[in-house]
């Protein structure tokens, strides 16, 4: 799934080329046999399901306004449209969000195409369809689910407010960090990243840390997720930038995803455990754990 710095590079990306033009007109696609038919949006009967939110305000409210900014919140991204309604985006498990100019081939699971006033489009693509492109009034938007949720940025979070949430929870760390309602937009790959830079162990209880481990956490989520931001995030499996390039940071991973191979700081072994109901990779030399 795509975590904070993949959503982030996606908006950056896409600020650059899509604020201030007009959405002409929407199309989705079908298949008929082997081959994708393109279809124009005209009427809601041939809306993907994929669209959520006030559904019978989407067509209206879409083709013809003109985009106003995007932002992200935690793994939501928000598309502000001139008219009073805005999009939550969530890519959820493989959904992408690509600019690309129209004569492009459409591929499978392109479920919604925007076309913008420069004649380029703006392609909501995703296998799984787990994600969706949701419309609010802009007003209320951040009282809409997910953005209601939603805890503390962790880029921008202070110590205080770090440690306030720590100490007032006693869970284990790796479900710590990826409780979107403390902090939103680490996942599972940069929940362990932030672990094995602070020397944490995934089980650790958030109660019992330290002020000096709660320093050394609170630097580190900040540097794996700025890292990650500038190496245009990391890319497993789905995951592209809005101009279809993959990532680069899983070339930086220490230990997702590396059972078995040695840690690059002591060379031991990296195991894996099941940890906030993940796979949770792990240093059991760099992370120790001493409490239970
Ligand atoms: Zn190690």
């Amino acid at each position: 799934m795509p975590e904070l710095p993949e959503v982030e590079t996606i908006v950056r990306g896409l600020a650059k080329v899509i604020v201030g033009q007009k959405i002409i007109s929407l199309k989705t696609t079908a298949l008929k046999g082997d081959k994708i038919i393109i279809e124009d949006i005209k009427t809601s009967s041939n809306l993907p399901s994929i669209v959520g939110g006030v559904k019978k305000k989407f067509i209206s409210a879409v083709i013809g306004s003109t985009i106003k900014g995007i932002n992200r919140r935690g793994k939501s991204i928000i598309i502000e449209l001139s008219g009073g309604h805005s999009l939550i985006v969530h890519l959820k498990m493989t959904g992408q969000l690509i600019y690309t100019d129209s004569s492009d081939k459409v591929i499978k699971h392109t479920h919604l195409i925007f076309n913008l006033s420069d004649g380029k489009e703006l392609r909501y693509v995703d296998v799984r369809r787990f994600g969706y492109i949701k419309i609010f009034p802009s007003e209320n938007i951040f009282l809409e689910h997910p953005l209601d949720t939603l805890g503390h940025e962790p880029i921008e979070i202070k110590i205080g407010e770090l440690r306030e949430l720590l100490s007032n929870h006693k869970i284990r760390m790796k479900s710590f960090l990826l409780n979107q309602s403390f902090m939103s937009g680490i996942g599972n790959i940069y929940a362990d990243e932030i672990l094995h830079r602070s020397h944490m162990h995934p089980l650790k209880i958030s109660s019992n840390l330290s002020g000096k481990e709660t320093a050394k956490l609170h630097k580190m989520i900040k540097e794996v997720l700025r890292e990650a931001i500038e190496h245009r995030g990391s890319t497993i499996r789905d995951y592209v930038t809005s101009t279809g390039e993959a990532g680069d940071f899983q070339k930086m991973h220490r230990v997702y995803n590396k059972e078995g191979k040695p840690c690059r700081c002591c060379q031991g072994k990296i195991i894996k455990i099941r940890a906030g109901g993940r796979s949770t990779f792990f240093c059991p030399a760099c992370q120790p754990i001493d409490d239970k």
